[in-house]
């Protein structure tokens, strides 16, 4: 009751006259409903009804009736609305009417995987690093045409995006991240903002706060972002590398400075965990068609499934700072991602290492995109799924993700992946009317 008496104060003081209430879909859209501030205290009291059938991912028709729960510690101002009177955002929990949560709500899934791990002593933090195109808005509309030609760390004149990635970061800051860095990346167009990391479930929120403020401030200055996977052929996709570390008791438990590499046994637990887990994975951190057009050699994307310390291209690839920043960075997943799903299941997977003491396989820490198949498969390097049908098999089959996900989100994400296969496995691509046309 002090922290709801204490928030409206705050909301008086800001001027705040709307309040958006935030939830993902299970995809990791983000959703909102905005209130008046004279409903602000009901919100943050009851909470707020709404009808889920409409979400993806959500409930059947039946029983539909939902309750959004703002969390108080995310509350932000929208800085783009700022003026006489301010908007404000809060990301909100999903609950059922009986006041039990939503299985289906993503947010949901990644606390309970914490929660476990909190049990053991555990906190699982997360810096995942985001990639992005910036296109050319044309007649009001999205396009794939580039904004410039700049490559890997330019600057201006070739680097045109300067001042929206200025904005950008402005505007994340403003609402209260810390910014490491940013810089222009390898593909014409494409860019890299990196931020400070967190615990998983802050890190989660803050990767949709990041989504849609990138968008909304590149729409602002009449372009259009995007985190899609494999925009464009021939070039990189975007993907968004995940680093991850264990803490007990305020210290990198991932950090053993009398080890080998100085990486702890838990470091190599989990390793081997991610692992062995990793095809299933896929499914979550690499959720669509498109996804699997990353994931191929040639564009500095992992395609087989290894780990290294020193090796850049292995899927697992540990960082060389040590200490605090001791961390394992997770190379797959891809920024259409749903952040919650995914560090959900890294963690799942990580853990499963860390209590069975799984060891990981031997390092590869030569290019591994050098070795011929027949020295790969001697190595026992497997490959990670080429399509969505092929991670959402390995997710199914396997046992420990689902019921880290539950049976909702993965009859969920099962039907998903069914309905998009089947979109565009009927459709009839340019492609195949450029090699058949004519032949035949
Ligand atoms: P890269 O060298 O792969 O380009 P970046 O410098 O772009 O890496 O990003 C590194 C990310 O790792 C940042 O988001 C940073 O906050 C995060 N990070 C640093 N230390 C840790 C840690 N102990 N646990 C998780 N993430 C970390
Ligand atoms: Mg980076
Ligand atoms: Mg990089
Ligand atoms: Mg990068
Ligand atoms: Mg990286």
């Amino acid at each position: 009751a002090d922290a709801v008496a204490a928030m409206l104060e705050r909301l008086e003081a800001d001027r705040i006259k709307f309040i958006r209430l935030q939830f993902s879909d299970l995809q990791g859209q983000p959703k909102n409903v905005a209130i008046p501030a004279i409903q602000a205290e009901k919100a943050l009291t009851d909470g707020i009804s709404f009808d889920g059938s409409s979400i993806e991912g959500f409930a059947r028709i039946e029983e539909s009736d939902m309750v959004l729960k703002p969390d108080i510690s995310t509350y932000t101002i929208l800085p783009w609305r700022k003026g006489e009177s301010n908007v404000a955002r809060f990301i909100c929990d999903v609950y059922r009417p009986n006041g039990k949560p939503f299985e289906g709500d993503p947010r949901y899934v990644l606390k309970k995987v914490c929660a476990e791990a909190a049990e053991m002593g555990y906190t699982f933090n997360t810096g995942p690093e985001l990639e992005f195109f910036l296109f050319k808005m044309i007649d009001g509309r999205p396009s794939t045409e580039f904004q410039d030609v700049g490559g890997y760390f330019d600057l201006a004149p070739t680097d045109l995006a300067e001042n929206v990635r200025r904005d950008i970061v402005l505007a994340l800051t403003d609402m209260g991240f810390e910014i490491e860095a940013s810089h222009h990346e390898v593909a014409e167009s494409q860019h890299e903002i990196d931020f400070k990391y967190a615990d998983a479930l802050k890190t989660a929120d803050n990767v949709v706060t990041f989504k849609f403020a990138t968008k909304t401030i590149a729409l602002i200055n009449g372009l259009h972002a995007t985190f899609m996977a494999k925009p464009i052929f021939g070039i990189n996709g975007s993907g968004m590398h995940t680093n991850c570390s264990l803490f007990k008791d305020g210290k990198n438990a991932f950090y053993d400075p009398e080890a080998p590499l100085q990486l702890s046994e838990t470091a190599l637990n989990f390793i081997g965990g991610v692992l062995k887990h990793v095809r299933g994975i896929t499914r979550i951190a690499n959720p669509t068609i498109n996804s699997y057009k990353r994931l191929v050699p040639g564009y500095e994307a992992p395609v087989y499934i290894s780990w290294s310390a020193s090796n850049r291209t292995a899927l697992c690839r540990v960082p060389a700072p040590r200490g605090n920043s001791t961390r394992v960075e997770l190379r797959s997943p891809d920024p259409t991602c749903n952040p919650y799903l995914t560090f959900a299941a890294i963690l799942a997977a990580g853990m499963d290492g860390v209590k069975n003491g799984i060891a990981p396989p031997p390092s590869a820490d030569r290019n591994i995109f050098h070795l011929s198949d027949e020295e790969r498969k001697a190595a026992g390097i497997d490959t990670l799924p080429g399509t969505l049908m092929e991670s959402n098999a390995a997710l199914l089959g396997d046992e420990l993700l689902c019921s880290t996900l539950g049976s909702h989100v993965v009859e969920n994400l099962d039907r998903i992946a069914m309905m998009e296969w089947d979109a565009f496995r009927t459709m009839i691509h340019p492609w195949e009317v450029e090699q058949y046309l004519s032949k035949f």
